[in-house]
């Protein structure tokens, strides 16, 4: 299950992406070097760090999320 990065620009742009490992991703590090895919501009004002649940079998192995199915 990778971890993934959402992050948010002033201008309001968002971006997610997957990161290798949470080490090192503190707001301190990653705001100031974030870039903004939009505007350009270096620093983003928000971001958090979550598991991606997405993938179905990732969220089978004792996630937190529980899924039942609707039909
Ligand atoms: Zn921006």
């Amino acid at each position: 299950m990778p971890a993934m990065l959402w992050i948010q620009c002033a201008c309001g742009h968002q971006a997610t992406r997957a990161i290798p490992s949470f080490e090192g991703m503190t707001r301190d590090r990653v705001l100031p070097a974030a870039k903004c895919g939009r505007c350009g501009q270096r620093g983003a004002v928000d971001m958090r760090i979550f598991w991606d649940t997405a993938d179905p079998e990732a969220a089978t192995d004792g996630g937190s999320t529980k899924r039942s199915p609707v039909q």
